[in-house]
């Protein structure tokens, strides 16, 4: 260290003096003395790193390093997990959260979360009750089970089904359908961890009842369907009809568990989308134990719900591991609310935000999408956006080669790239994630809210300052 650097060092203000700065004496009656106080130290140790490594030649002034603590200050209050943007066009972005839940669910969450409840007591004996029967009548109204489990998720469903009935024993299951759902998930990887043992039938594009069948031995635990909802085989396929199946396993006395995935209560067709079985069919072409997911279709929080015979689903009430997996008073508020909406279908398309982006037409996307371009052009009048129609998509792994047409504010500017756009974007205070298409940076509208719009204005507006 040279003669500079000592004389720019001890030129630093003291920690005492910084604090008394009147912006700082401000944010430290609103917030905490002992946070701002760890900002101004952060900030006076960085000044002195930079100026030992030669990056700081001239002395700081103190306005400079109030504004600085101020800006540390209030990166270090923001959240790491936080609100976000989508204007990808993918209802069920997995990175971005799976289902967006409606204001309604959020504040019946908040209250839930914020006072006690009766998660585990019964108000009708005064004693004691299970976490697990608030949603039973329910999901039986809904879906015709039996009974039903909430754990974790869908991943978390599979294993507690496979460990509780199948463990030590075969798992019957068709070559086609030992698919790998996303994250690592694969379904002979679960199979295996819950104990059990995998007996293949059939191979990859052809199942036959009969391959089932001679698969069927004194070691067989269960036969098991999973709905390859991510991928789609065509040509030369063929696979054996749910109800076929379950005829079979029960003529050996054997359950049949069909993991679906997306647990539909609705028929997707009425969005235009490809037929797929919904709960209650699959309950009826004799699942024992249907399996699903709270937040793909369905659009509810992140569950596992177990769906089916009481003889069961009593089996892992008991088992230990249900423990490990159990969901949270919150998401079970969530969830509830969630199907509670379900009673009226109409009622659940139009306040359950999933159905409703599904169910937005391309009209009341280029709405949006106008409204979006109206609002830039007075902000940001250097910027070119231009309505576009683009594809959606569904996401979550449902519907994979199905697309939804929407529409998009296509943005492009002078002297900035796509990329670099992309970047601004994906950085400002309430990030905004899009996508690049054709060397543009593409904003579906499909998944921002109506009231999202003038947000997503003023982010982009303050992105481009
Ligand atoms: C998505 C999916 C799962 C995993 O569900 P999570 O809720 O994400 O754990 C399991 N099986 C199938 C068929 C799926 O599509």
């Amino acid at each position: 260290m040279n003669a500079e650097q000592r004389q720019l060092l001890t030129s630093l203000p003291k920690v005492d003096l910084l604090l008394k700065r009147p912006a700082l004496q401000q944010w430290e009656k609103e917030f905490s003395r002992y946070l701002i106080k760890q900002s101004v130290q952060d900030v006076l140790e960085q000044v002195r790193r930079d100026i030992v490594s030669g990056q700081c030649h001239i002395p700081p002034d103190t306005a400079y390093l109030e504004a600085a603590v101020i800006d540390h200050f209030k990166s270090s209050r923001r959240f790491h997990l936080r609100q976000v943007i989508n204007a990808t066009g993918t209802i069920l972005h997995t990175n971005l959260g799976r289902a967006v839940l409606s204001a309604p669910i959020g504040s019946h969450i908040a209250d839930i979360a914020g006072h006690y409840s009766n998660l585990e007591y019964d108000l009708a004996q005064g004693m004691r009750g299970s976490r697990y029967n608030h949603l039973q009548s329910l999901v039986g109204q809904l879906t015709g089970a039996e009974d039903v489990l909430i754990v974790n998720n869908n991943a978390a469903a599979v294993l507690l089904t496979l460990t509780t009935l199948c463990k030590g024993r075969e798992v019957v299951i068709s070559r086609g359908e030992l698919v790998e759902i996303g994250g690592h998930f694969r379904i002979p990887d679960v199979i295996e961890l819950s104990g059990s043992v995998i007996r293949e039938v059939g191979t990859t594009n052809k199942t036959h009842l009969e391959d089932y069948r001679r698969a069927v031995c004194e070691q067989t635990g269960a036969i098991m369907k999973v709905h390859t909802s991510n991928y789609r085989m065509i040509g030369f396929i063929e696979s054996v009809r749910a109800d076929d199946i379950a005829s079979l396993a029960h003529g050996y006395g054997l359950p049949l568990i069909n993991d679906l995935g997306s647990g539909l209560l609705v028929d997707m067709c009425r969005f235009g989308l490809p037929y797929e079985p919904t709960v209650r069919e699959a309950l009826q072409q004799g699942g024992d134990i249907v399996l699903f997911s709270g937040d793909k279709l369905l659009g509810g929080p992140q569950a596992g719900i177990i769906a089916g015979k009481k003889q069961y689903i009593e089996q892992m009430k008991k088992n230990p591991l249900l423990r490990a997996l159990r969901v949270d008073k919150m998401i079970m508020a969530a969830l509830e609310a969630t199907l509670k909406l379900y009673l009226d279908e109409n009622m659940a398309v139009k306040n359950i935000p999933v159905l409703q982006m599904l169910a937005q037409t391309s009209c009341e996307c280029m709405a949006k999408a106008k409204a979006l371009q109206q609002l830039l052009q007075e902000g940001c009048p250097d910027l070119q956006a231009a309505v576009e129609t683009c594809q959606d998509m569904v996401g979550g792994g449902a519907y994979p080669e199905y697309t939804l047409p929407g529409y998009a504010l296509v943005l492009s500017r002078e002297n900035i790239t796509a990329d670099a756009l992309e970047r601004k974007l994906r950085r400002a205070e309430v990030p905004v994630i899009s996508r690049i298409q054709k060397d543009k940076v593409c904003l579906s509208v499909r998944t921002v809210a109506e009231q999202e719009i003038p947000l997503l204005s003023r982010m982009i507006v303050q992105a481009l300052l």
